[in-house]
This record gives structure tokens, sequence and C-alpha cells, in this order.
């Protein structure tokens, strides 16, 4: 097993921890933030453990297209006009779990830049 299947997310794609999913394929699932930071926050993960985006190569690129547009397709489930979608990649940037994940966050007015 590799370091990231050993995350939280790991735990939740195998069953072992529940979650509230709201999309799922062969490539990934998409499930509630535990700790939302707006009325709706999503996160769309890869069945495959991909640490982080730093460690994408080239033979993801259809993965990364697929987690975008999955991620867009449970912004507009969600009644979403217009949202924010994140990557955090590595612990400065905010990254707690070290298995890929695209935030989908929406359902109120977001500030820009980040801190
Ligand atoms: P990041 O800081 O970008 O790594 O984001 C990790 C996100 O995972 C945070 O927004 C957490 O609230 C969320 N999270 C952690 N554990 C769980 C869980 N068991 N179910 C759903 N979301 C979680």
């Amino acid at each position: 097993m590799s370091a990231s299947a050993d995350t939280i997310f790991g735990r939740i794609l195998r069953g072992e921890i529940p979650c509230e999913a709201l999309y799922s394929d062969d490539l990934c699932l998409a499930f509630r933030d535990v700790n939302p930071q707006a009325p709706v926050h999503a996160l769309v993960i890869p069945r495959q453990p991909i640490a982080q985006l730093a460690e994408a190569g080239p033979g993801d690129q259809a993965l990364l297209g697929h987690l975008l547009l999955v991620a867009a397709k449970v912004a507009r489930q969600e009644g979403l006009d217009s949202w924010r979608t994140v990557i955090n990649s590595g612990a400065e940037a905010g990254q707690t779990v070290f298995h890929l994940h695209v935030h989908v966050i929406g359902g109120r007015a977001l500030s820009w830049p980040p801190g």
C-alpha cells in the first residue's frame, strides 16, 4: 500500500469510515467536507492514491481533467452557478490530507486573495 492510501481519504475510499457521498465513478469519489468553509464544500478525490498535485505526472493528465469536470458536475448538482475550486499542494499551501483532492466551495461570496 502506498503512503497516501493510508490517509483518511484512503480509508473513506475503502469504506472504513463513512462519508456523505455526492458522486462516484470508477475514477473518483466526491463527498461533503466534514468541516465546511461555505454552505457548499465538497471534495473530489481520485481512487488512485496520488499524494499531491506536485506528484502527478503526464500519465495523470486525463484523470486530472476528469476530477475538474466532476468538480463542476458536483457544483451544479449542488445548485451553484458560481464556485471556487482549490487544490492545495504541500503543507505550506495548507494541504493537510496527503491524498490529492479538489475542493469545491460555494454558496456564499468568496474573497480574494485567500489567506
Ligand atoms: P486540505 O487542507 O486541502 O488538505 O483539505 C483537507 C480537507 O479534508 C479539509 O477541508 C478537512 O475538513 C477535510 N476532511 C478531513 N477529514 C475528513 C473526513 N473524514 N471527511 C470529510 N472531509 C474531511
